[in-house]
């Protein structure tokens, strides 16, 4: 299976890796749309949201307890920023192995577009 994420995770890919742990890797968007712009995916390849099952319900509560450390390490914590998971074509996913956006360092606007 050629999955891009699946190979960042397993260092056949490079990028820029800001944290690891046994079910999460970390890095930095390659085409950042904010000064902070860190995608925080599971190692374990699941295409979209849609495809979670129950036993991944820790998981993915671990993949937003990730995404609050690189927030608070990067110091953009109490200021604010926004978690994204995109869902298919018209939301923009492009990478079918989910993944969460972690943005901020400017302010955000509403409606997102
Ligand atoms: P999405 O459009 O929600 O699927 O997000 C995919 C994200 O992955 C985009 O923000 C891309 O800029 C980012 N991306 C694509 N390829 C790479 C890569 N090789 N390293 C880091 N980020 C990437
Ligand atoms: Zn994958």
């Amino acid at each position: 299976m050629e999955c891009l994420f699946c190979k960042i995770a397993e260092k056949k890919r490079s990028a820029k890796i800001i944290y690891e742990d046994d079910l999460a890797v970390a890095f930095e968007d390659i085409n950042p749309q904010a000064p902070v712009h860190t995608l925080v995916i599971p190692k374990k390849h699941i295409s979209t949201n849609l495809d979670l099952r129950h036993e991944d319900n820790d998981l993915i509560g671990h993949l937003f307890q990730v995404a609050n450390k690189i927030a608070k390490d990067k110091g953009i914590a109490d200021r604010g920023f926004r978690l994204v998971m995109n869902c298919n074509p018209e939301s923009g996913q492009t990478v079918f192995h989910i993944h969460l956006h972690m943005l901020g360092g400017r302010i955000m606007h509403w409606p997102p577009g």
